[in-house]
């Protein structure tokens, strides 16, 4: 009886010890890769993946659906409208500049990045954390830099990012990143020239796949038990060349003085407070295949209408339709950008499996600024202040 007791406390014991280890995520995006496209070109690396875990049926973008916008939104859990990319190219009143993603210096500065990504968080919280890519991670925001971290280069192969995150998992305890971004930019490039639809974007679709298998095959060779979410930050809609907007008639309506960020499917006017209401009133009437907004009137669930970097008046192109300031051929190419809440090919993924994940459940989209609570609860963090809730992703989350 005595020894049955003591072999309980033992095992009781070893299973405590078991469930504080400390857990670690690798967060994975593929830019560009929408909602369908795993079923669509039978993806069957990505298949095995969500049989073992959970998958959202899609991951809603944040308003703009860009690339700059939503994997800071990932990585901070809050909108773009909070945290201030507020498109791939926006313009800063402050500084009276513009701010665009090509454009290294800008890129790597963090007065423009607001929040708490998440390798700032695990910093704050006493632990390292890394990044092979990621918007954000090439700033030093609050101060700092990842404790790993690459400035990006498309030119490296997805193999080698793949390689040097295995190889961090595998470092001593004190110096092993709890916490980990991957990046691949192959689907959204593809998406682009040919669009969703086209045989070229099917064969990418099958290389991310294989770039998948890849990455849980070297998984598996080390021995630490990761949780791996899967995202992307858009999707991706045809578009036909011929259907556009053209921006040029617009201009005529737009005085010389005021600061205009034309973007294909976003573009904003900022004007003396006094002119708003009468270019509005002009721009209006040219409202076709395009909506326009004042700030301050654009739909709540975009939560886009406070910033100061937002323009006076919003211009957002229609579902399949780009402004355009000249003709150009009539190839059929992709976009995306547009309204992620009516826009359903805006719809990106969210699939996950590990250790702290369920097993074999299927949710309802997600909006994807709720992936920052999930990514805290199975580290163990504390949030700052943040537009996500975990309430909204918990099937996700296994104690
Ligand atoms: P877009 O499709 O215009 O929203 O932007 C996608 C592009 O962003 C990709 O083709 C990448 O090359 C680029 N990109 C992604 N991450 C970074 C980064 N950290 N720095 C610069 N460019 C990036
Ligand atoms: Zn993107
Ligand atoms: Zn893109």
């Amino acid at each position: 009886m005595k020894s049955n007791i003591i072999i309980l406390t033992l095992l009781l014991i070893s299973n405590l010890g078991y469930t504080q280890e400390k857990s670690h995520v690798l967060l994975v995006s593929f830019d560009g890769f929408r909602h369908d496209y795993v079923e669509k070109y039978n993806a069957t690396n990505f298949k095995e993946f969500i049989k073992k875990g959970t998958a959202a049926e899609g991951l809603i973008p944040s308003f703009p659906s860009k690339t700059f916008p939503n994997h800071y939104s990932i990585i901070t859990g809050l909108y773009p409208g909070n945290h201030g990319l507020v498109a791939n190219t926006f313009y800063d009143p402050k500084r009276q500049a513009n701010y665009r993603i090509s454009n290294r210096p800008l890129v790597e500065d963090p007065y423009y990045y607001g929040g708490t990504p998440l390798w700032q968080l695990s910093r704050e919280q006493g632990y390292k954390a890394a990044s092979y890519f990621w918007v954000g991670s090439e700033a030093p925001i609050k101060g700092h830099f990842p404790d790993y971290y690459h400035i990006y280069d498309g030119s490296v192969s997805n193999t080698t990012r793949i390689d040097e995150v295995i190889k961090w998992f595998q470092l001593p305890e004190k110096d092993r990143p709890r916490f980990v971004s991957l990046y691949f930019s192959l689907v959204d490039s593809q998406g682009h020239r040919t669009g969703p639809n086209s045989k070229e974007l099917e064969n990418t679709v099958k290389e991310a796949d294989q770039v998948l298998g890849y990455l849980m095959k070297s998984l598996e060779t080390i021995d630490l038990p990761v949780n791996v979410i899967v995202v992307s930050d858009h999707g991706m809609k045809e578009v036909k060349n011929t259907d556009y907007v053209d921006f040029n008639e617009l201009s005529l309506k737009i005085p010389p003085y005021a600061t205009v960020v034309y973007d294909k499917i976003l573009s904003m006017v900022f004007l003396p407070s006094e002119d708003v209401d009468s270019i509005y009133a002009s721009l209006k009437t040219l409202e076709k295949n395009f909506k326009i907004y004042k700030k301050g009137d654009l739909p709540k669930k975009w939560h886009y209408n406070k910033h100061e970097r937002i323009g006076d008046l919003v211009l957002v192109a229609n579902p399949g339709f780009a402004f355009r300031k000249k003709k150009i051929n009539e190839k059929i190419t992709g976009e995306h950008g547009y309204d992620p809440y009516t826009t359903e090919q805006m719809q990106g993924i969210l699939y996950a499996q590990g250790p702290n994940i369920n097993s074999g459940l299927t949710t309802e989209p997600i909006e994807n600024v709720n992936i920052y609570p999930l990514i805290t609860k199975i580290l163990g963090f504390k949030n700052p202040k943040i537009d996500g809730k975990f309430r909204k992703i918990k099937a996700f989350y296994k104690k």
